[in-house]
């Protein structure tokens, strides 16, 4: 995909990035950093095993000090003769993700926790919760930035027909209520889906795009220029308030998809927009909403599972009063994700999987 087809406000997230403080940021955690880009962790261990990308037996390999570097390589997909050539992380997720050297740095920064520096955020700094493990936090975009988010999505949104809506909820198996009330849009050219992501005062401070699945756009995926990784977040709909204002139970689930399916279940939903940098807000939403339980959706394999855990973990270090636990859950098996769990049956959660119970470390019995 080149950057040269899209238009220009939405365009790939941007180099902004100092490429030295990423490398220096992952060092150390590119197990962790890999797996979350959904490498299985199995095949990391520096022994050959099939290639997670093109199958085999054992032409795939991790290189022997893969938490410092990030480096692996396939004898058939990923070699020195290859487009892309095996060498460090960020190639190692070029591969992988199949996106540009620009879209691996901005993953890069999302999962190490490291912002750009881009003229339109402002380094006005939020207030830090302690629970923020990743190392960084998140600046608050400017109030410019916030209205220019939010008139591109407010566009999008209004530009999208019931024919269209009706077509992607479909495709996506999720209601057509699900997505207005993600306030889903439709990009100038039709091509691509717009996604709102929020902070905990549902302001939209990113959107997420996504090519439609009928169109050539079908698999890109990328970020409004200068967005950040917030949260998915139903709003109200007009009329007497639904069930799920209600709810006791928040459930946090990973991805725009995943959390349109969770709203079509009638679930009290958040969805993240990427496993690591959206923990901030959703850290911020908990304090700010205080749900009296808070399940963690994962997807049921070994990346999914130990980013749920990872997220759980990270907010057990400042729950809220309203919360002594957190709950991993996952779709019952052969479902992968919830969307997949909701399309082959109605989401009774009595069938979710456990994974863990996160509880905060700290012995408040000890404490005198
Ligand atoms: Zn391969």
């Amino acid at each position: 995909m080149s950057s040269l087809e899209r238009p220009p406000l939405i365009q790939a997230v941007m180099p902004y990035f100092d490429v030295d403080e990423l490398r220096r940021a992952a060092m150390g955690g590119w197990g962790e950093i890999l797996s979350s880009a959904g490498i299985p962790a199995a095949v990391l261990d520096g022994r050959n095993h099939p290639c997670p990308k093109c199958g085999g037996r054992d032409r795939f390999a991790a290189f022997r000090d893969l938490p410092q570097r990030g480096a692996v390589h396939c004898r058939r997909c990923f070699t020195r003769g290859s487009a892309i050539r095996p060498g460090d992380g960020i190639a190692t997720l070029r591969w992988w993700l199949g996106c540009s050297f620009a879209e691996s740095l901005a993953f890069l920064a999302d999962a190490v926790g490291v912002r750009p520096t881009v003229g339109s955020l402002r380094s006005r700094t939020a207030a830090a919760p302690s629970s923020c493990s990743t190392g960084s936090i998140p600046i608050d975009q400017s109030a410019e930035a916030i209205d220019a988010h939010t008139t591109f999505a407010r566009d999008a949104h209004r530009r999208i027909d019931a024919a269209t809506r009706r077509r992607l909820a479909e495709q996506l198996t999720v209601s057509e209520h699900a997505l207005q009330r993600l306030r889903v849009g439709v990009t100038t050219d039709g091509n691509s889906s717009t996604w709102p992501m929020r902070n905990e005062h549902d302001q939209v401070i990113g959107v997420r795009i996504s090519g439609l699945p009928w169109t050539q756009k079908r698999n890109s995926k990328w970020s409004r220029r200068g967005s950040q990784s917030g949260i998915f977040v139903a709003r109200r709909t007009a009329g007497p308030s639904t069930a799920t204002e209600t709810q006791e139970t928040l459930y946090i689930t990973e991805g725009a998809s995943d959390t349109a399916a969770a709203i079509t279940s009638g679930l009290w939903a958040i969805g993240r927009a990427s496993c690591s940098a959206s923990t901030f807000f959703v850290d911020r939403y908990i304090h700010r909403h205080q749900p009296r339980r808070l399940a963690i959706i994962a997807d049921n394999d070994d990346a999914g599972r130990s980013g749920a855990k990872r997220l759980a973990k990270s907010l057990c270090q400042a729950l809220p009063r309203s919360l002594s636990e957190v709950d991993v859950i996952a779709p019952p098996a052969p479902a992968n994700d919830l969307r997949a769990w909701a399309a082959t049956s109605a989401i009774n959660l009595a069938d979710a999987t456990a994974i863990a119970t996160i509880r905060p470390k700290t012995q408040k019995t000890f404490r005198f």
